[in-house]
């Protein structure tokens, strides 16, 4: 299914600032709320919805991306955006104000899922270098990639073993804590995270050998990393929760994907156009020939009509590059270059004596073609 545009999803139009986008997304945010609406699964697509469009837009980098280059510029990995409920949660902090309180806490209750305790990991940044064929049609590629995964030996808890895992007896292991408060809203029953077991509900009491009670350690993850058509150097894409593993059990960061695009000996490229310079003996241009070139999907073969100049373009159409998720493709231009005979024996040496001073040797731009400066003119246009 097509994602919607984000600025759509929150009601704005681009270009407002990133306070109507914040109003915008709280408002939604408060409606679609699934404590408000429980069991409606519209409403928490709906919710979900509104919580990536909000999570792109309202940080300057992925925005600047998402503006150029669509949903693309900021993949948010197969399947998309927010898959867990709890990492919605946890962006409402900086939305609602208050100290990383969760958002349920406007609602009074609201399960503190498990999970959710923890330090975010953070987030692994891997370069993906590709050829234009790849560039051209997208490509999955298979990375391994180093980080930090659950500790195989405790799962992930810290924890020794299962006896050393107590309940939290600050919070009985709920993981929060009720207060009533004053908010904006009126008087609201809140519930905060248990400062003494930072929300996990748990305490451990020997930590795990092999992780120190971390919950994590080094290995190694093979990931399919999926990368659209019409890419280029420089962009970034994002995989959510591909990144490093959170601490005791916390959510994992995001997998960036840095675009490097290798370099090609038989092509340019030019924003969404490649560009192939084509050389040709002074006589095949005069007389005409057809010529075999590469493309980017095979080779083409194209008439050179007789009496071609040096610097003339052929244009393929839609032989370039497409522009990443949008219908345009860029063409391949192939510019004609003249070969000039570097050395002559004394046969070519004589053969061109007799043919410099024939009647249409003599060079006529005006009269026959463009010069460089009107034929860059053309190409603009
Ligand atoms: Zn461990
Ligand atoms: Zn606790």
């Amino acid at each position: 299914m097509a994602k919607r545009d984000y600025y759509e999803i929150l009601g704005v139009t681009k270009g407002v600032s990133p306070d109507e986008i914040k109003k915008a997304y709280r408002k939604i945010a408060l409606k679609y709320h699934p404590d408000r609406n429980p069991d409606n699964k519209e409403a928490e697509e709906k919710f979900k919805e509104a919580a990536e469009a909000y999570e792109v837009l309202s940080d300057d980098d992925k925005k600047a991306r998402y503006d150029r280059y669509g949903h693309a510029g900021v993949n948010q990995g197969a399947g998309g955006g927010f898959t867990n409920m709890e990492d919605i949660f946890e962006q409402f902090g900086d939305i609602f104000g208050g100290s990383g309180s969760p958002f349920e806490s406007f609602f009074g209750g609201g399960s503190r899922r498990s999970g959710s305790s923890g330090q975010r990991g953070s987030n692994l940044r891997i370069k993906v270098s590709l050829t234009l064929e790849e560039i051209a049609k997208g490509v999955t590629k298979k990375i391994k990639v180093k980080k930090q995964k659950a500790c195989t030996t405790c799962n992930g808890s810290g924890a020794k073993d299962s006896s050393s895992i107590k309940t939290c007896a600050t919070c009985s292991g709920g993981g929060y804590v009720r207060q009533v408060r004053s908010t904006f809203m009126g008087q609201m029953q809140t519930t905060t995270a248990c400062p003494a077991c930072s929300g996990a509900g748990k305490t451990v009491t020997a930590k795990c050998g092999s992780c120190r009670g971390e919950g994590r350690e080094y290995a190694e993850e093979l990931v399919d990393i999926e990368i659209p058509a019409g890419v280029a150097e420089g962009m970034q894409l994002s995989m959510r929760g591909k990144g490093n593993a959170g601490k005791s059990g916390g959510s994992a960061g995001d997998l960036l994907i840095v675009i490097e695009e290798k370099e090609d000996d038989r092509f340019i490229r030019d924003g969404n156009n490649i560009i192939y310079d084509l050389f040709m003996n002074f006589a095949d241009a005069a007389l005409g020939t057809s010529v075999e070139v590469p493309t980017l999907s095979g080779t083409v073969k194209i008439k050179v009509p007789a009496g071609t100049q040096a610097g003339k373009i052929f244009r393929l159409k839609n032989k370039g590059l497409p522009e990443v998720q949008a219908y345009r493709t860029g063409d391949q231009l192939i510019n004609i270059n003249i070969w000039t005979p570097k050395e002559l024996n004394s046969e070519e040496r004589a053969l061109l004596e007799k043919l410099k001073d024939m009647p249409n040797f003599k060079p006529n731009p005006g009269k026959f073609e463009k010069g460089f400066f009107e034929r860059m003119k053309d190409m603009f246009e």
